[in-house]
């Protein structure tokens, strides 16, 4: 059945590559964001360059469409160099929130399922102290306690999307992304994330130059491959799951590993140099066990071979 489906935040980096999937899956899909993506033209059928915080323009882009579904992406967001310092707390809180407002508002008691793209964010820091261990179960989220306004952010507004399912039936997924990467991402002006910076930097280095890392190196991450993670919202799309869920990779390393991983693939000479710097949590990995359970699936990707992408496609571009 060709559905026709809305992707907000459609600009975005994984807006971007889950428009051209949708596509390739023969559905009619309309973007909606404030720009284009810089790096790849997009496959939608229609690309409205809107606010998405304008209240009249979202009641009236869903009263003259009618959407089967809806993936709410749109947010304003950022890897550690944003969301960490502190200096973006009030439009990251005051300007995803509103867009969120807006979209549950304006579609509840509609026929549109909707899918709302949470953060691994959201998890207490004190669940996260131990960089070997940390806890990102689902079941884990309460007593809040993220470390950053976008946590907080995204919390509220998982729970925003919740009582609008309870209280006027809107048909929501709830994904909670862990570190997602890919080609055609933000990779250098503020916004970038690790992966992304980390290849940026290797890229640009001559042989014998030491590569900037933030804080010991020694906290852990992991990070899901794009198309993965766009296989997970798909499939959780089509489940009957209504809680949120994580949405990532449990391959956990530090950020030292991931750079000297980037290093050896440029297959440059280079040392790692660890700075001051904003970080996060010391320690976050995915935690797949009700994905498994409920989708009969978890990501399994493996971090080299994704790097590999990221690598080659940054190196492409700087
Ligand atoms: P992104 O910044 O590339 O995409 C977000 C898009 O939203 C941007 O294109 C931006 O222009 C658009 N947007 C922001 N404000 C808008 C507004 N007022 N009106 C219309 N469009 C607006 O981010 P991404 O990495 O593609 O992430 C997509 C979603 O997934 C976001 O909600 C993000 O918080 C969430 N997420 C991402 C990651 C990750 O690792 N990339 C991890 C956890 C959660």
């Amino acid at each position: 059945m060709i559905k026709k489906v809305a992707v907000l935040g459609g600009g975005g980096f994984i807006g971007n590559h889950l428009v051209a999937k949708l596509k390739s899956m023969q559905n009619y899909v309309v973007a909606v964001d404030l720009v284009r993506n810089e790096y790849s033209e997009s496959a939608a059928d229609e690309f409205h360059i809107k606010d998405l915080r304008d209240q009249n323009f979202v009641n009236e882009f869903f009263t003259t469409n009618t959407f089967d579904e809806v993936y709410q992406l749109a947010a304003d967001m950022g890897g550690a160099g944003f969301i960490f310092t502190g200096d973006n707390d009030a439009n990251i809180m005051h300007n995803s929130v509103q867009i969120n407002l807006n979209v549950a508002e304006a579609l509840k008691n509609s026929n549109t399922k909707i899918f709302y793209s949470s953060s691994a964010c959201i998890y207490p820091e004190e669940n996260q102290m131990d960089p070997q261990n940390p806890n990102c179960a689902e079941a884990s989220a309460f007593p809040a306690n993220p470390d950053s306004e976008y946590g907080w952010e995204k919390l509220f507004s998982e729970r925003l999307y919740l009582s609008y399912a309870r209280n006027y039936g809107l048909d929501v997924r709830i994904a909670r992304f862990h570190n997602i990467y890919g080609p055609n991402g933000c990779y250098t002006g503020g916004r970038e994330k690790a992966p992304a910076a980390i290849c940026r930097k290797v890229a640009m280095a001559k042989d014998s130059d030491s590569i900037e890392v933030w804080g010991s190196g020694n906290q852990t991450r992991s990070f899901l491959y794009v198309d993965e993670c766009i296989d997970g919202v798909l499939r959780l799309m089509e489940s009957n799951h209504k809680q949120p869920v994580n949405i990532g990779s449990d391959e956990m390393v530090t950020i030292n590993q991931l750079t000297e991983m980037v290093i050896a693939i440029s297959g440059k000479n280079l040392t790692i140099k660890n700075i001051d710097g904003p970080v996060g949590v010391n320690g976050r990995c995915s935690d797949n066990q009700v994905i498994s359970k409920v989708l009969n699936w978890k990501p399994d990707y493996p971090l080299k071979k994704g790097m590999i992408h990221l690598y080659n496609w940054v190196n492409s571009q700087v």
